[in-house]
């Protein structure tokens, strides 16, 4: 498919169309056998209708071709709107507007605006010399660029260098103020968080924001850990409760961890989540069951 002749929604059209979306992120593959498992994971999950799905950049922006090529290579293959996530690590503002033209000539429309980790062996981000120091920064020069519909990132339990949860929130707000269309949250593993969060914002704003939660399915308690650590999630006394005593029990694990995964869904949807964005680690099987399960049961369209 020629790339001139894709026309993919746009987030904000998209969040101003349906009250819930549901996406999926995958991550771009290291290996020939990692692009194999993509392509038989978005051949299983585009059946499920999507409203978009979003692809990684890694850390140090090393993968940012491979990030537009999986970006384009999904928009042909699948009419579905992927949105390209885009960190200010390693780049000038002169080389983000380099890409956002490089990313305009590849029908790319929706950008998941993102400060970024530090690269592999550095604890504290440090901005590159005329570059942007906070995702805010990015989402101005997105803005100024005209050509984007733009998300943000979102941390119900705060963002792990923040001081408190108020203050990273305010920064939160002041990404929706200059003109995210909708943030996709960390992974959490209990409603509160994101409930209180979405509260406070409504507050703030005086509306309630889109906010879109991020849900890892849990299906290994050994990664969840070691995810849960990463990302500064708490796990929830009740989740490792149900976990913990299955020990070695991988099928039981699997089967326990979907069932709290489907569990927190079904809680943020009737509290009046504007719908999901399943973190898939480029796996499907999970993903799935989770979706079917809850339209299964009635709480997803
Ligand atoms: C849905 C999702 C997808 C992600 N995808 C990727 C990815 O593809 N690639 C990748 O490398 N990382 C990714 N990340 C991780 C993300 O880049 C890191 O968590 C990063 O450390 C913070 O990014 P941010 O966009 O929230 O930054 P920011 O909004 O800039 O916030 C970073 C920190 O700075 C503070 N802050 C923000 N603005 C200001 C300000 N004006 N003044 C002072 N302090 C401020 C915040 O409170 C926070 O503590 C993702 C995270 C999420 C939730």
């Amino acid at each position: 498919m020629d790339v001139a002749s894709i026309v993919t929604m746009r987030l904000d059209a998209l969040v101003a169309a349906k009250s819930r979306t549901l996406s999926f992120e995958f991550f771009p593959p290291k290996s020939d056998r990692g692009w194999h498992t993509l392509e038989d994971t978005i051949d299983q999950l585009v059946p499920l209708g999507p409203d978009f799905v979003s692809v990684t950049y890694g850390a140090g922006g090393g993968t940012r071709a491979k990030t537009r090529e999986i970006v384009e290579h999904i928009q042909a293959k699948t009419g579905i709107s992927a949105m390209a996530h885009l960190t200010c690590v390693n780049a000038t503002k002169a080389e983000l507007r380099a890409l956002l033209d490089e990313y305009a000539g590849a029908g790319i429309t929706n950008l998941l605006a993102l400060r970024g980790d530090p690269p592999k062996g550095e604890t504290r981000f440090t901005p590159t010399d005329g570059g942007c120091a906070h995702a805010s920064d990015l989402i101005d020069l997105i803005r100024a660029d005209g050509r984007f519909a733009i998300a943000c990132a979102a941390f119900p339990e705060k963002h792990p260098d923040a001081p408190d949860r108020l203050s990273d929130w305010g920064h939160l707000v002041e990404k929706f103020s200059k003109g995210a269309s909708a943030a996709i949250t960390q992974c959490f593993f209990e409603a509160t968080p994101y409930r209180e969060l979405v509260t406070w914002l409504e507050g703030r704003l005086g509306r309630r924001p889109r906010v879109i939660p991020g849900i890892l399915p849990i299906t290994n308690w050994k990664s969840l850990t070691r995810f849960a650590a990463i990302c500064q999630a708490t796990i929830p006394d009740g989740l490792r409760s149900a976990i913990e005593p299955l020990g070695d029990d991988a099928v039981a694990v699997r089967k326990a961890g979907l069932r709290w995964t489907i569990a927190l869904c079904r809680q943020l949807l009737a509290d009046g989540a504007p719908g999901l964005h399943i973190y898939c680690l480029n796996h499907s099987t999970a993903a799935a069951e989770v979706v079917t399960a809850l339209r299964t049961l009635g709480e997803l369209d």
